[in-house]
């Protein structure tokens, strides 16, 4: 049983304005190097393949070339979508022996190691499994800058990753999301369209996305607050 982390850092940081956001320091330290190494830290992960930019590959490559990390590193280019840097670095995975592959945003530099063993161990039983937290806020839908309905928040949680899966199964809905032209946000996304079960582990609020520039104070107050965690992610 070997489970491979693929790692999608190869966006380009619209939201920010910042194409290589990926390696932003967060607390001294580049978001992706912190992805990485909460991955590794993982012990059910054997190894990582980490999908950079065209634009960012020599920078990531320099990045993780300078660091002693636990376990092998591969780094592959990505593609113009998520999904299709997500199927680039799982199709590496399972040529490096991946049974089952944990994708994580690179972005998401404070994901605990335990999320990573808790969605694999879950997604060798059920085929999927990824990291999501309730819904807090009340939900409303608006058109224009009017309130049209509010939306209940029962049974509504928002998605976080890594999000992992039993790599011949993420494959084959790959498959069939390329002939049917189906665009997704996330793997789940795949799954669901094909009535595939996806199970659901609990992960938190620490897990953000790297995605606004206020994020990064936020990020950053989180690193001070939870040193002792993140010590687990820098082994
Ligand atoms: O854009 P967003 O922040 O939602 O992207 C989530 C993750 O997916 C990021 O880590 C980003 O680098 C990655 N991504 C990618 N290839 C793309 C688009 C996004 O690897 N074409």
């Amino acid at each position: 049983m070997t489970a491979i982390a693929v790692i999608v850092a190869a966006g380009k940081g619209e939201r920010l304005g910042l194409p290589d956001k990926v390696l932003l320091p967060i607390a001294g330290e580049p978001a992706l190097l912190r992805s990485v190494k909460a991955a590794l830290a993982a012990e059910s992960i054997s190894s990582a393949v980490v999908v950079a930019g065209s634009h960012t590959m020599d920078a990531i490559k320099a990045l993780l070339d300078a660091h002693e990390l636990p376990k092998p590193v591969s780094v592959v280019v990505g593609g113009a979508r998520r999904q299709d840097s997500v199927l680039i670095g799982v199709r590496l995975a399972r040529v490096l022996g991946g049974d089952v592959v944990a994708v994580h945003d690179g972005a998401r530099p404070l994901a605990r190691p335990q999320l990573f063993d808790e969605t694999i161990a879950t997604a060798r039983v059920w085929g999927g499994a990824i990291a999501a937290v309730p819904i807090a806020d009340s939900l409303k839908r608006v058109e224009f800058d009017r309130v049209v309905t509010s939306v209940s928040r029962d049974h509504l949680w928002a998605a976080q990753t890594p999000q992992s899966f039993q790599t011949d199964k993420l494959l084959a809905a790959f498959d069939v999301a390329e002939q049917r032209g189906i665009n997704v946000t996330d793997e789940a996304g795949l799954f669901e369209e094909l009535g595939w079960s996806v199970h659901v582990v609990m992960g938190s609020a620490e897990n953000l996305k790297l995605t606004r520039a206020a994020d990064i104070p936020l990020l950053e107050a989180l690193v001070s607050a939870h040193e002792a965690t993140l010590e687990i992610g820098q082994e």
